[in-house]
């Protein structure tokens, strides 16, 4: 976790170079474990071909009032930043939203414009508001005149999609961020006001990498039931700076859930041979859409139908003040049968108390998950205020806990990797 999270790495940014050394790094420990390589080609890596859309030159928002046709142009980097992007053009009226006043029914298509005290809160209602069919969303912007200029400079891109993938795997999600100025002068102009954002764009090629590893089972039947653990090795890379410091370390998100495969890995390489098959998997590009286990569902090591059960680990680093000691909670709970299966044996997991949050849809499980393979995540993320941000460091992390959380699931996972229990999901829990 040191190294993982250190500012050598440069927050492990999704398709960089520094994810290129964490993999590396992760794949010369499962090495070290006796881990058997099980990517590409006979490595531990796994290649996935993503392609992203960028800006040629800057994007603008352009506002048109309905009563005269009266047109006026904002500008990225001057007037704007963009905050996400998965289309480069989208349009459509403009429904002004105060979250100061209650509850709100965004009109399909819209642009829409979030009012909000708190910008923690406007940046998630951003992402409801285009789950429910807004074009795009308009929030105030961040003061620092530093992040325009960072904008204007770097030019925006799209979030990357895998190569050969039809739409974006984020869907239809576009936030900009306005500066004070601008936000005034849409105040200003009435809902139904056409917004228009465009501009030109050319694809960029790049990839992003995976580290597989597998464990092969001793026994000649159970070696086909497989179990696979996994966590995701990437992070936010660098990025506007917070308090001076622009690099996103990425220590609870998501270090110490590869800390936590990677310990498993040394524990089950040492020991007797498992009787099942046990897969290693350290996924690329989670932050960007999941892109690196979208990949690996694709292209697993061996059918799908073979893995019995998958458990990611994300953000293990830190307890949850609202679940009790040390204990770990298991998202989607009551979807399938595991979870009990694991507290049966030992494990000091419970339901997630967070399902307002929707975390089992928010991490590499879900679409191992939508494809049937009963994938659920193990964390103990207690909404704490470091998350995504630079503060997300080592000096956060709670080693007393990390380390009880994962010495506590040796004893429930050796028996997983020995029994022959498969799980199942329950009625309606597959996703
Ligand atoms: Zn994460």
């Amino acid at each position: 976790m040191e190294f993982l999270a250190s500012d050598a790495l440069r927050g492990r940014g999704s398709g960089t170079a520094d994810e290129l050394i964490a993999a590396t790094y992760i794949a010369s420990e499962l090495r070290a474990y006796g881990i058997q390589p099980a990517g590409d080609d006979g490595g531990y890596l796994q290649r996935a071909n993503l392609i992203e859309r960028k800006f040629t030159g800057s994007p603008t928002l352009t506002i048109t009032t309905p009563a005269d046709g009266k047109q006026i142009t904002l500008i990225n980097g001057k007037d704007f930043v963009v905050s996400y992007l998965t289309r480069e053009q989208f349009s459509g009226p403009l429904q002004k939203i105060d979250l100061g006043k209650g509850d709100f029914q965004i009109r399909e298509r819209s642009v829409v414009l979030i009012k909000g005290k708190d910008q923690h809160d406007a940046r998630q209602t951003a992402f409801v508001a285009a789950a429910q069919g807004a074009a795009g969303v308009i929030l105030a912007g961040p003061n620092e005149p530093e992040q325009f200029e960072a904008g204007a400079r770097d030019l925006p891109h799209l979030k990357p999609q895998l190569e050969g993938q039809a739409g974006s795997a984020q869907g239809n999600i576009n936030v900009l961020e306005l500066s004070a100025g601008a936000i005034k002068l849409l105040e200003g102009v009435p809902e139904g006001t056409v917004l228009e954002f465009e501009g030109l764009a050319a694809t960029e090629e790049g990839h992003t990498l995976n580290v597989v590893g597998k464990l092969r089972g001793s026994d000649p039947k159970l070696r086909n039931s497989v179990v696979m653990l996994s966590a995701h090795l990437d992070h936010l890379g660098i990025g506007p700076p917070v308090n001076g410091d622009n690099i996103y370390n990425g220590a609870d998100d998501d270090a110490s859930g590869v800390a936590a495969v990677l310990e498993l890995a040394r524990v089950l390489g040492a020991g007797p041979r498992p009787r099942r098959t046990v897969i290693f998997a350290l996924f690329g590009s989670e932050e960007t859409g999941a892109l690196g286990s979208e990949y690996f569902g694709e292209h697993p090591p061996m059918e799908l139908g073979k893995i019995a059960a998958d458990l990611e680990f994300e953000m293990i680093g830190r307890p949850d003040p609202v679940v009790r000691g040390d204990r770990l909670w298991l998202t989607g709970w009551d979807r399938s049968n595991l979870g009990l299966a694991l507290a049966a044996h030992g494990a000091r997991l419970v339901a997630d108390p967070h399902t307002e949050q929707n975390f089992f849809a928010r991490s590499d499980n879900f679409g191992l998950a939508k494809k049937g393979v009963v994938a659920h995540t193990i964390s103990s993320f207690g909404l704490h205020s470091d998350y995504h941000e630079p503060s997300d460091d080592l000096v956060h992390i709670d080693f007393k806990h990390l380390n009880a959380a994962i010495g506590a699931l040796l004893a429930p996972m050796e028996w997983l990797v020995n029994s022959a229990f498969r799980p199942e999901w329950s009625e309606g829990g597959q996703p």
